[in-house]
């Protein structure tokens, strides 16, 4: 993935999300230098522009930056941003189609837990 075009993606869509709603959340994110994803089950989930997660919860805000958990958030992000679809791994030959979900990466509008919300299986999926 190249970074630099990453952080300048989410830097963008950070600002004209900022620019175009005053939710909290958005609010937030700005103080955060992050991009507000969205929420589940009252947890609030944020891309920083460093590509970390921010979860923040009302005991506070913890980063989180493993692949297997920022996955997931990023594969979410994208599906509201499609800016952010080109540093998704790309789906490589001999992945096979997940079980999970059928292909679409969500369950019910839900990123699946199968694929993290890729559509494909392999080790990098944990499939
Ligand atoms: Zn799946």
């Amino acid at each position: 993935m190249d970074n630099e075009a990453f952080r300048n993606a989410l830097q963008a869509l950070a600002d004209a999300q900022y620019a175009r709603d005053a939710a909290p959340e958005v609010r937030r994110a700005n103080a955060f230098g992050a991009l507000f994803v969205g929420t589940d089950l009252d947890v609030d989930f944020y891309l920083s522009i460093a590509g970390t997660v921010l979860r923040e919860t009302e005991s506070g805000v913890e980063t989180i930056s493993d692949l297997a958990r920022t996955l997931p958030i990023l594969a979410w992000a994208s599906r509201q941003f499609p800016e952010l679809v080109p540093f998704l791994p790309a789906r490589q030959s001999g992945d096979a189609d997940c079980p999970g979900c059928m292909s679409r990466g969500t369950i019910h509008h839900v990123t699946c837990p199968t694929c993290s919300g890729l559509g494909c299986c392999s080790a990098r999926a944990r499939c």
